[in-house]
């Protein structure tokens, strides 16, 4: 056959993790496939039309710093911006970006068919080609064999898929689309733990048949802020507002009343839904003592009328659908174009992965998304591209790469997934990092590009432009430094005015910009000067104002990385540890730590046992 059969990473399934795990090999120059259900599905979105949040931009920056196609694309298809928590300081300020679905998906696609190394096919995997405990490639539905000895499967809500509306149900993949059965089964074959989660999406709405005029409008924020490193407003369509309102007392009273035909308090789910994205039945039921939440109708793009109602994702039977609804203020004549569904779903235990996202019983096979019991297109996205980097990295003989938590927000979601397993689906926040002043999401290119140029993830284009605005930083801090205004000339004056305070002494601009009452921008029109480029100037206001902060940080991290990072023996045989209680035993026994780090966040293996660990590895060596 002349159609190359033989890759160095194959990838099944073109979603959020998919599409930057193939992106992520190929730019690293390896011969990669991306083997999908659909060409028109590749980068779609199953649930709401948004990227980013709280935690979850987090992962984009991170993701677009190591070169990946999430926030470049959002920012062709962004419709509306804002920063969330702006108020607050920058550790947990988190840009979120409203994407028109179709601008979204023709973007990834875009990237997808430029990308060199990159083979795209349409075909459903059926089947897994093992040897022994080493991944050798993949059967496709009508037989085709493809050769690889790494694999990365990004099957999302897919394997085993039941969809459910009410007490009915079927198969399918998503709405629409077609479940992976097949490849279901054979992998419950292999030794991984397998579960059951559930998500869930509400209807969707026609805008015309919504009375906008008495909802509160949400306009985007001025100046619109940009996802990528690389991006610029000027690439951002037209933006629109998002409008809210809010459920009520009837809506709540309706919702009561069909409980008994939920498939979630009837017992036909048995799969775990994410408690951080709830389904309105969900909420009355848990927080009952609320008579009103609220409702974001949210713009699915500019060539639809379709409206996402973010806040009411439901199961219940489409008569109950339409009742809720057309309970809410200004959708009592609301037009519903798609039913809210709830989908379960096969999950594997992430504790069956190594750090690399590759599973621990076949070799060369690789999880990330959805299917390691995660939710979201950003954590999925950036666990792809973990995932396709150490694919091509084991395809070049090279060692895994695998990111630290104080390293990035990609760091802490795949050890806390690796380490803690999960009972249900897992978001990313920003208090899930306990070094959340140096893991922000304005920092990430100046934490991660570096790396992911030696990888081989960066480009020439991006690694210039992070490396002028690296030079730029010190050229502004330098500056910032070497400039002195005393009392009593002009610009003194000036600053003591505007910021309520006579200088006692003669200061430098960067001991000013540290002192909480000044802040850049006004400093610079002051005393002139100034960093043209925006993203320079926040970081070198940024770095200033947090500098004791973020020394105490890096002071802590460097004590813990000493003991963090010491190996523990893959055989090591707890049992025989002296000191250690029986319960600890069995928990290292069964969750298998790489690291002394790794075991100590284990819940119950207190640091006493970390110290016996100590010793022991001190004694064997
Ligand atoms: P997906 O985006 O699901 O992509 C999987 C891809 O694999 C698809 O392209 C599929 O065609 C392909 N594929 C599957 N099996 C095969 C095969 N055998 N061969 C070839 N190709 C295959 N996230 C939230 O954060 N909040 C929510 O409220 C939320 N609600 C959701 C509601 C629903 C109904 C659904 C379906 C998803 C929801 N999500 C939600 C989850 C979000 O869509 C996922 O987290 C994200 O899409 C996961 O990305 P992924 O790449 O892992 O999988």
């Amino acid at each position: 056959m002349d159609f190359p059969s033989r890759f160095d990473v194959i990838v099944i399934g073109g979603g959020h993790a998919g599409t930057e795990a193939a992106l992520a090999a190929a730019r690293m120059g390896v011969k990669t496939l991306l083997l999908s259900h659909n060409v028109e599905t590749l980068g779609h979105m199953s649930c709401n039309p948004a990227i980013g949040g709280i935690g979850k931009s987090h992962l984009v920056k991170e993701i677009d710093a190591l070169g990946g196609a999430m926030a470049q694309a959002t920012d062709v298809a962004g419709i509306q911006f804002r920063v969330l928590n702006s108020r607050k300081g920058p550790a947990v300020r988190a840009t979120r970006a409203q994407a028109d679905r179709a601008l979204y998906k023709a973007e990834i696609r875009r990237i997808l068919e430029n990308q060199p190394n990159l083979w795209i096919f349409q075909q459903s995997a059926d089947d897994l080609i093992v040897e022994g405990e080493q991944v050798r490639g993949v059967v496709t539905q009508m037989g085709l064999k493809f050769c690889a000895d790494n694999v990365v499967l990004t099957a999302g809500t897919f394997l085993g898929g039941l969809i459910h509306i009410g007490l009915k149900n079927y198969s399918g993949g998503r709405a629409g689309d077609p479940p992976s059965l097949a490849l279901a089964r054979r992998l419950r074959e292999l030794s991984l733990r397998v579960g059951r989660l559930k998500t869930g999406t509400p209807p969707r709405i026609d805008g015309r048949s919504i009375d906008f005029s008495v909802m509160t409008e949400q306009a985007g924020d001025t100046p619109v802020p940009v996802m990528s490193f690389l991006g610029s407003r000027e690439e951002h369509p037209q933006q629109v507002s998002c409008w809210i309102t809010h459920t009520n007392a009837r809506t709540h009273q309706i919702i009561a009343a069909n409980l008994d035909r939920s498939p979630m308090y009837s017992g036909v789910i048995e799969g775990i839904g994410p408690r951080y994205c709830p389904s309105i039945e969900d909420k009355i039921h848990r927080f009952a003592d609320k008579d009103s939440h609220q409702v974001f109708l949210e713009p699915e793009g500019l060539s639809t009328h379709e409206v996402y109602p973010n806040g009411i994702s439901t199961s219940l039977p489409f008569d109950v659908q339409l009742e809720i609804v057309r309970s809410i203020r200004g959708l009592e004549n609301a037009h519903i174009v798609r039913p809210g569904y709830a989908i379960e779903y096969d999950f594997f235990d992430p504790r069956d992965l190594k750090y690399s996202l590759e599973t621990k019983v076949i070799g060369g096979l690789f999880f990330a998304g959805q299917i390691n019991g995660t939710t979201g297109y950003e954590e999925a996205g950036a666990q792809g591209l973990l995932a396709g980097a150490n694919a091509a990295l084991r395809a070049q003989g090279r060692e895994a790469w695998c990111p630290r938590r104080d390293e990035a927000y990609l760091g802490v979601l795949v050890d806390d997934l690796i380490t803690l397993g999960t009972q249900e689906p897992y978001r990313m926040f920003t208090s899930r990092a306990e070094y959340r002043l140096i893991l922000r999401e304005d920092n990430a290119d100046l934490r991660l590009t570096e790396q992911g140029r030696e990888l081989g993830l960066v480009d020439d284009a991006r690694w210039a432009a992070f490396c002028a605005k690296r030079e730029g930083i010190e050229r502004e801090e330098q500056r910032l430094k070497t400039t002195w205004v005393r009392p009593g000339t002009p610009q003194g004056e000036a600053l003591a005015t505007r910021f309520g305070s006579p200088l006692a002494r003669e200061y430098n601009l960067l001991n000013l910009l540290a002192r909480p009452e000044v802040d850049y921008a006004s400093l610079v029109e002051l005393t002139g000067g100034g960093a043209e480029d925006e993203q320079v100037a926040e970081q070198v206001e940024i770095k200033t104002k947090y500098a004791g902060y973020i020394d105490r940080q890096q002071d802590e991290i460097a004590r813990l990385r000493a003991s963090e990072s010491v190996r523990l023996p893959e055989n090591l045989d707890y049992a025989s540890i002296s000191g250690l209680s029986k319960e600890i035993q069995h928990k290292l026994g069964q969750a298998r730590p790489q690291t002394l780090g790794q075991a100590s966040r284990i819940p119950g293996v207190t640091p006493a046992a970390i110290s016996l660990l100590l010793i022991h590895l001190k004694k064997r060596d």
